[in-house]
């Protein structure tokens, strides 16, 4: 593959098409990176924060690929790098839920839960890692999520995949530290987003109880902490899971 040498660095974030991610890649953006924004279904939309970061005065390129097929989250990594010469911040951040008790859960509701957020994580990394080896040098932010630690009912697929994306983080960190590459993972707590909206008023207000700062977080909040993780002054943190919960599951 001929990459095209490009000194601004590049960050990748996964779902960047809307809410959590969508934010996280304006703010790369703000901090100066290229940004690959990538869509599993709402092309428009992410051509609307391309659009976005463009009128700012910045670069960001469009990339869809459907992510519950495993393997098109490696194609998609190569893709970036082939179409913007560089990837030095990956941001797995791609995500859904499928929620019923474990008892209801249908096999299909399970594997395209893992396969998304879990399995398509782990292709994207190995296709980063490959490349960030040569440069000696890289960032992998996993977003996990608090009920990843702590447990959810009716979210047993859900849980299962956050709590492997942190499993996943120590081993990569272990594994990569000495090239130079960080592998961290964020544990957001409940952030307002299309995600979060579909919880019923009861949940909402059950959540709301159990956090010290008494309210729910926007996508700045997590966007804040990725910019962090992703800067050179994040450089001796790795494999961490780092809560961004309001206080709800201190660990
Ligand atoms: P969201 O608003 O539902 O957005 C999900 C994003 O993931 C969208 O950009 C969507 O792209 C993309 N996506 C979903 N399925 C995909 C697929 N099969 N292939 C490709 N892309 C796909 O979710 P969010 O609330 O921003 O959450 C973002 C991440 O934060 C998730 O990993 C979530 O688990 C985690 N998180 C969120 C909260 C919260 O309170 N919101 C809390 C803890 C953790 P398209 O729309 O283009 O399909």
């Amino acid at each position: 593959m001929t990459e095209v040498s490009s000194p601004v660095k590049v960050a990748l974030v996964t779902g960047s098409s809307r809410g959590l991610g969508k934010a996280m890649a304006l703010r790369l953006a703000q901090d100066g990176y290229a940004v690959a924004i990538h869509y599993g279904r709402n092309q428009a939309e992410a051509e609307k924060v391309a659009a976005e970061v463009q009128a700012a005065g910045g670069r960001a390129e469009v990339f869809g690929a459907d992510l519950t097929v495993t393997a098109n989250a490696g194609t998609l990594v190569d893709d970036v790098i082939k179409a913007m010469g560089r990837l030095d911040v990956l941001v797995n951040n791609a995500g859904i839920t499928r929620d019923t008790l474990a008892i209801r859960m249908k096999d299909e509701d399970w594997d395209a839960v893992l396969q998304t957020n879990l399995s398509s994580a782990f292709t994207a990394s190995r296709a980063a890692i490959k490349h960030m080896m040569r440069a000696r040098s890289g960032r992998i932010i996993n977003i996990a999520s608090v009920v990843g630690l702590m447990g959810n009912p009716g979210q047993a697929n859900y849980v299962a995949s956050k709590a492997g994306l942190i499993g996943l983080t120590k081993a990569l960190a272990k594994e990569y530290g000495g090239r130079g590459i960080t592998v961290n993972a964020v544990a957001p707590g409940f952030i307002q987003s299309d995600m979060t909206a579909e919880l019923n008023e009861d949940t909402r207000t059950a959540y709301l109880a159990g956090i010290p700062l008494a309210r729910f977080g926007q996508p700045e909040d997590v966007a804040a902490l990725v910019a962090f993780l992703a800067s050179e002054s994040a450089g001796y943190i790795t494999g961490q899971t780092i809560g961004v919960d309001g206080g709800l599951y201190p660990h």
